[in-house]
């Protein structure tokens, strides 16, 4: 995919913003407004990989993957870079991986309107940082995505959702095979079950007072944290917990008091000085605060 229009259009100067489908919400910042290309470039089934525009919608990509038995661990609902950029995984993390696993490549554009290419098509052919780590749940801070390389993963053959009040989920997370999700409010569980339907039938078989729900439940919005997975048994209020992956949906708003350490920050300052000197790319927008108050990225 040529970047050059996209790379044109950050330019190199002035202060400047991307969006994607505009879903996150929230205040944008106050500047120039720019949209990554969009369109799946290449699907190789075989190799597993899908190359596209950041632009491209998650729900396009996926139905594209779907006809090849194919799928991605990114939220839908966005664009690509959205969900890249935001690095916000979804209740079926646990089976299916984090979003920053997803990113194989990255062609995006840098602070000085160059473009920049980032790990490789394959694992084993990248060396050096992992920018692509970096980049995912920065916000559109330290770059703007053009081009991606994503791994694509097996679409499996059923996907039921379970709920019980009659089983441990802790057990559970030992006894079950790789469950897609679980999920804990302290008095239900959710199972999410996928695989080929005998498989799935004998799992969700051996779930005590397993019945089969609709979906997930509706998860608080109050906060969202990530805790030690040996804290989860003594939560408190209203939550919901993911089992296994230790991010916590609470009713109540983050505590205060739990701000960023003064040596985090400070890293986090140096990182962006080096890839944004002049602090032109989504001016304004600072990761931790938005992290902080979104319950962080998993
Ligand atoms: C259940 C669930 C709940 C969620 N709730 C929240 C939430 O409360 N808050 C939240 O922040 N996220 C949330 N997310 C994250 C979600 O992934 C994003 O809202 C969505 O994927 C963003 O896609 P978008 O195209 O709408 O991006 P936009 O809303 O358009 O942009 C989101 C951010 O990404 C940046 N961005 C967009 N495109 C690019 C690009 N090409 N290169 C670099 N940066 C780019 C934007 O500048 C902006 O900072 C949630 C996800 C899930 C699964």
């Amino acid at each position: 995919m040529d970047l050059t229009a996209f790379a044109e259009s950050v330019g190199a100067s002035d202060p400047v913003t991307v969006s994607g489908a505009g879903t996150r919400g929230g205040p944008m910042p106050d500047a120039r407004c720019v949209a990554a290309p969009s369109g799946i470039v290449e699907f190789e089934p075989a190799e597993m990989t899908v190359r596209c525009g950041a632009g491209t919608t998650v729900n396009e990509l996926l139905s594209t993957l779907a006809e090849a038995g194919q799928s991605l661990a990114l939220p839908a609902g966005g664009t690509v870079g959205g969900a890249l950029a935001c690095g916000r995984s979804d209740v079926y993390r646990l089976g299916r991986g984090p979003v920053r696993d997803t990113l194989l490549q990255a062609r995006y554009v840098g602070a000085q309107g160059q473009v920049v290419k980032a790990g490789g098509q394959t694992v084993k052919n990248v060396s050096g940082f992992d920018l692509c780590r970096l980049l995912v749940g920065s916000f559109g801070t330290l770059g703007f995505l053009g081009e991606v390389i994503l791994r694509t993963r097996p679409r499996p053959a059923v996907s039921r959702w379970f709920a019980t009040t009659d089983a441990d989920p802790f057990a559970l997370l030992g006894s079950l095979y790789r469950p897609a999700s679980l999920l804990w409010d302290g008095e239900t569980t959710w199972v999410c079950l996928e695989g080929h339907a005998e498989d799935v039938e004998a799992q969700a078989g051996s779930v005590s007072g397993a019945r089969e729900v609709h979906g997930p439940p509706t998860l608080p919005v109050g906060s969202r944290r990530s805790v030690a997975p040996t804290s989860l048994r003594s939560l408190t209020g209203t939550f919901v917990a993911e089992i296994g992956v230790g991010v916590v949906h609470h009713g109540e708003p983050t505590p205060t008091g739990t701000a960023v350490s003064t040596e985090v920050r400070l890293l986090h300052g140096q990182i962006k000085g080096l890839f944004d000197p002049t602090g032109r790319l989504n001016p304004g927008l600072d990761v931790l605060d938005v992290l902080g108050t979104t319950g962080g990225m998993s």
